[in-house]
């Protein structure tokens, strides 16, 4: 292997530029070309690659986002979009590939390896730490420390006015950021995925609070929850308790913002290094992660097939701390 090419894809974290940054880096450490694959698969086909050298990472490690860009590429899903891919591959002579991003990235970039035998390794960059062979992917923890900071301030104006707030956050299959950030705001209830909670229950939950004379309700609701989004609970829960003042809060976007936590920009740090090595080693079409803060290689195909989900155990805290 002589040329690797970098690629960030899907939802961007907080953290890839970290990990781009360390996968450069230790490709120059072993006298390797870099090359950054800019927009994701969508650069790929469209040949938007360029050598990289250590001006373009400078500075980038702290930075949110990505700098290579990230895209959703739906040709990349076709046989003829990958076919082009490889063909640009060819003509720059990229001989391996380091895939940055969620489920559906790494899932292309085990479908490109079985198909061409590029030698890849993927990086779980996702803030939804919804991947198997690794305890957190980039970019949760960041996105975990954002929600956290934006509950804190929900807290002071829903304590000042008695208000019952509820508080969507990202997590469509996943309720991992929503189970972290509840338990690190002291939430009334968490509504996570992985999990049903009849409206009923969390009405009786609500009024032994109230009647505990609690002065504030914050109900945390993952994006992708059974029983809907933070809005239609909202609405549900009003029906039962038409004299509480209820607002909703959709965090949304933010979670995805930011500087990297100092967590992330270690992870990400170990994982881009990790990534070159596994790839010199003849570690094809895995994911590196850090599990008990030992790298792992796992087969993306178990990576995204063995879904995670929430600890029940952190659900059972979550549970305790509530009541
Ligand atoms: P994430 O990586 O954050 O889960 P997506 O699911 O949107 O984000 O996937 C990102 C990109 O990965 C897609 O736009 C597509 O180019 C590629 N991809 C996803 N699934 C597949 C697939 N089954 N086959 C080929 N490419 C895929």
């Amino acid at each position: 292997i002589k040329k690797i090419g970098v690629l960030t894809s899907g939802g961007d974290s907080p953290g890839m530029n970290a990990a781009i940054r360390a996968a450069v880096r230790a490709g120059f450490y072993y006298n390797l070309e870099m090359f950054g694959i800019y927009r994701g698969y969508e650069g790929m086909i469209q040949d938007d690659i360029k050598r990289l050298d250590s001006k373009n990472i400078a500075h980038v490690l702290e930075r949110g986002g990505t700098f290579l860009k990230s895209a959703r590429s739906t040709e990349f899903k076709t046989p003829e979009g990958r076919k082009k891919a490889y063909e640009n591959l060819k003509s720059h002579g990229i001989d391996a590939l380091v895939v940055i991003g969620g489920d559906g990235s790494l899932t292309g970039a085990h479908l490109f390896f079985q198909e061409f035998g590029i030698p890849s390794i993927g990086l779980p960059g996702t803030i939804d730490n919804d991947l198997s062979g690794t305890d957190s992917t980039i970019g949760f923890d960041t996105a975990c420390n954002t929600a956290i900071e934006a509950i804190d301030k929900i807290r002071d104006t829903a304590t000042s006015h008695d208000r019952l707030f509820f508080v969507e956050v990202m997590g469509r299959d996943a309720g991992f950021i929503a189970i972290n950030a509840g338990i690190g705001s002291a939430a009334a209830a968490i509504l996570i995925p992985e999990k049903k909670m009849p409206i009923e229950h969390l009405v009786e939950k609500l009024k032994i609070r109230s009647k505990a004379k609690k002065s504030s309700n914050i109900v945390i609701v993952a994006e992708g929850g059974k029983s809907g989004g933070a809005g239609e609970i909202a609405e549900k829960v009003k029906k039962f308790l038409p004299s509480y003042d209820i607002k909703v809060t959709i965090l949304g976007h933010l979670q995805r913002g930011g500087a990297p936590s100092s967590f992330d920009r270690l992870l990400a740090s170990k994982l881009g290094v990790a990534a070159v090595e596994g790839l010199l080693q003849g570690k094809y079409d895995v994911m590196a992660g850090l599990i008990n803060n030992k790298v792992v290689y796992t087969p993306i195909k178990k990576a995204i097939v063995d879904d995670k989900s929430v600890d029940e155990e952190d659900f059972r805290i979550a549970k305790i701390l509530s009541t």
